[in-house]
């Protein structure tokens, strides 16, 4: 994966972590103020969302009632945040990336291990809030329609992690795959003694071209991702070259648009 998308990647998440922390502390200390001015559940309850709902955008820092300052949303292959201020008011914050299906950056799959988490504590909390009854201000139609996207997401993220998974495995920790390895060796080492034990050099030959050539190939195809001859211009030297696999191999994009960052404004330190 181009490092300046993992970097992106990266920015954009520590990005949506501070927003996040940030909201956590607003919740607290608005919590704090109630409980000192003795308000009631439902008037503490009103008070935190509308904390919430204004906080400020992670950028300008500045906030307008009833009005999330920063939006960072998730969707199909591309993670969006931009500042969400009314025209006229908003800054320049706006980052649009692209991020493909990747398997198996390890970054990628740990970022969705984050997802699932968080969606599994979502649904927890949900089904609990309608157990409990805490959802006065929210109707049954709406918490199940919030339960039911979240079991959806979580779906997605699940799927999404065992197909990672279950590549990465299958690239580096097949049993299958070492199994032949070591039966493909084995293999080699018994027709190279047979040649060198042989007197007979036409069937040193024989053996040679018929049994252990074939056997080469399939090694060198297990082993190595990439193997090929080059001949440098205008010399006679070739070069062989061999290439065990290595992460870039472990990488499948499998989205529909080219990867890259569409936008990150303003810049994220980086020339
Ligand atoms: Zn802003």
């Amino acid at each position: 994966m181009d490092k300046d998308l993992v970097y992106a990647i990266n920015a954009y998440y520590k990005l949506k972590r501070k927003f996040i922390e940030q909201r956590k502390k607003d919740k607290a200390n608005v919590i704090k103020k109630c409980l000192k001015m003795n308000l009631k559940p439902n008037e503490i309850k009103e008070k935190v969302k509308t904390t919430v709902n204004s906080q400020k955008c992670i950028h300008c820092k500045k906030s307008q009632p009833g009005r999330p300052g920063t939006i960072f949303r998730r969707k199909d292959e591309k993670l969006k945040a931009y500042c969400n201020l009314p025209e006229g008011n908003k800054c320049d914050f706006d980052i649009e990336i692209n991020i493909g299906y990747y398997e198996s950056n390890d970054y990628l799959l740990d970022l969705n291990t984050t997802d699932l988490k968080e969606s599994r504590q979502k649904i927890i909390k949900l089904k609990m809030d309608s157990l409990y009854g805490f959802h006065d201000d929210e109707a049954p139609e709406v918490l199940e329609e919030k339960f039911n996207e979240e079991v959806s997401n979580f779906n997605d993220s699940n799927y999404q992690n065992i197909f990672y998974l279950k590549n990465l495995y299958s690239i580096t920790a097949n049993p299958d795959k070492k199994n032949e390895l070591e039966n493909v060796e084995k293999q080699m080492f018994e027709l190279i003694k047979q040649i060198k034990e042989s007197n007979d050099n036409n069937e040193k030959v024989n053996i040679y071209i018929n049994n252990l050539r074939p056997i080469l190939d399939r090694y060198y195809l297990l082993k190595y991702d990439t193997r090929y001859v080059e001949k440098i211009d205008n010399t006679d030297i070739f070069n062989y070259i061999t290439r065990e696999f290595n992460i870039s191999t472990l990488e499948f994009d499998l989205g529909e648009n080219t990867p890259g960052v569409q936008k990150f404004e303003p810049s994220y330190g980086r020339k």
